[in-house]
């Protein structure tokens, strides 16, 4: 009998796909995988076995998740038609024919595929979980009078260990109910972050943010960049579904010296950083007038971009910048609806994919979003490209997809490791549903999924091999706990800032 070691490190695949664990990619998906493993005398489904027999010989795997489409953003072979993808121990084992998955594994669970599409998890790059807890408190502002008149203030005073854990929870059942599975935070008590993200099973990079003033867990930015130091320590290889990063907020927070330190702090414990990059007006004017050159220049030669580095909005690079983002490799997170809702502006986002910067997409927090909604970040940095150079055949559906997926993985380092439906990669999986008439008729499945389909829509969520929704049910956050918990909080800043109760339920 041929089975899986079930509950090792590795799953059982060996040869070509097995090296794909080592970060090679296979050339083909299914067969690969399949003759690969110790079990690959088995005939083709033309020649089925009896079921007995089948069960027998098949490989035990955790899960298989079905679909009448399988999305696989792998280059070699992108969309797979009534496909299956089998997961074992964390990892995709294979991705093929629903038929052959099924004959030459044997799941645990199964995910049923009837008018489902299986696709990659989406990548949110860019957010700032737990302001969940201030979405709607001041809309319909200017980025720097947002930040100076509500957010900082409203922050210093009433966010601490338990309104970051809060409002993160908040925010990873929505990002499980949209069918986001890695998420990169910036925010205060990482701690508190990590924490939730440990719970709910999500995987995220979190950034404690390193910012030269009070803040809610530090004093200046010594004191900031102490506490993300220590909590880069305590996490850095913990769990793997959880990435300590250094967050160095902008270069108008910091001063030169201290995002030099950020960097060195990064390098020191081989972590990344990320950085709100080139995002206004206001930044750029900033860099000129304090250090005479642009904010991607002044960090160019301050050394800062030696390392892994994901890069906020991105909104100004000269032209002559993109360049030097691309030989940088820095990810550059696209958040068209909140670069829309504070008039932050319109980042070349055609430009840099052409110069081959790694471009991937964002909600920022949900006080300038006011959603954590990666499929209409998706639309909106399709359509905001199309209006802002007249022409729509830039971002096409497929481009804003990768994005959103294989692309975001790069762009936030992890495009070995997560982004596509590839044997050897982390398995971070959904399923979209089919069965709302707003799919009909069904001409273009990329096109459906990119300019039609929206959160309600995803029906299964599987992180590193566990379900974490299943039946559009959210099992590892407890909604009505944390509904009262957002209420109870939202009530004090609601009597802070003098609004009457009922204008923020
Ligand atoms: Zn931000």
């Amino acid at each position: 009998m041929c089975r899986s070691g079930r509950g090792s490190n590795e799953p059982e695949v060996t040869g070509r796909a097995g090296s794909a664990r080592m970060g090679a990619r296979p050339s083909h998906l299914l067969l690969a995988a399949l003759l690969a493993t110790g079990c690959a005398a088995q005939p083709s489904s033309a020649t089925a076995p009896a079921a007995a027999n089948a069960e027998e010989t098949a490989t035990a795997v955790d899960l298989i998740i079905a679909g009448d489409h399988v999305v696989t953003m792998d280059g070699d072979r992108p969309v797979l038609a009534d496909g299956a993808v089998a997961i074992d121990d964390g990892r995709i084992v294979a991705v093929g024919p629903r038929a052959e998955i099924a004959q030459r594994y044997h799941a645990a669970e199964t995910l049923d595929g009837r008018n489902r599409v299986v696709m990659p998890g989406l990548i949110n790059g860019h957010a700032h979980s737990a302001m969940t807890l201030m979405r709607g408190l001041a809309d319909d502002l200017e980025l720097m009078e947002w930040l100076q008149k509500y957010i900082f203030p409203t922050e210093v005073r009433f966010v601490d260990a338990e309104f970051t854990r809060i409002g993160t929870e908040l925010a990873c059942w929505e990002m499980i109910r949209g069918g986001t599975t890695t998420f990169v935070d910036m925010y205060y008590y990482p701690d508190a972050v990590a924490q939730a993200v440990e719970r709910c099973g999500l995987r995220a990079l979190v950034a404690p943010t390193v910012i030269d003033q009070k803040s809610p867990d530090a004093a200046d930015g010594a004191d900031s960049l102490r506490v993300a130091a220590e909590f880069a320590a305590r996490w850095k290889g913990r769990n793997n579904r959880i990435i300590p990063v250094i967050g160095p907020h902008s270069v108008y927070t910091l001063k030169p010296p201290q995002l030099q330190a950020a960097r060195a702090k990064a390098r020191e414990l081989g972590v990344p950083v990320s950085i709100h990059l080139a995002e206004s007006r206001f930044e750029i004017d900033y860099a000129k007038q304090h250090h005479s050159t642009t904010p991607i220049d002044l960090l160019e030669n301050l050394g800062f971009f030696d390392g892994p580095t994901i890069g906020a909005h991105v909104i100004y690079p000269t032209d002559a910048e993109i360049p030097v983002l691309a030989r940088r490799k820095v990810g550059a997170i696209h958040c068209p609806t909140s670069n829309m809702k504070i008039s932050s502006g319109v980042a070349p986002i055609a430009k840099m994919l052409k110069a081959g910067v790694p471009v991937g997409l964002g909600t920022d927090g949900a006080a300038t979003n006011n959603d954590l909604d990666l499929w209409e970040e998706m639309r909106l940095a399709a359509f905001l490209q199309k209006v802002s150079t007249m022409d729509p055949t830039v971002i096409p559906a497929k481009t804003a997809l990768r994005m959103a997926t294989a692309g975001g993985a790069e762009a936030i380092g992890l495009g070995d490791q997560i982004g596509s439906l590839t044997p050897g990669r982390r398995a971070d999986v959904i399923q979209v549903s089919l069965d709302d008439l707003h799919f009909t008729p069904l001409y273009d499945l990329i096109s459906h999924l990119v300019y039609v389909a929206d959160e309600q829509d995803v029906i299964s969520v599987v992180v590193d091999g566990k379900v974490l929704m299943r039946d559009r049910k959210v099992l590892t956050v407890d909604v009505e706990r944390v509904r009262s918990e957002a209420a109870a909080i939202a009530a004090k800043i609601r009597a802070s800032v003098g609004q009457p109760a009922g204008a923020m339920p």
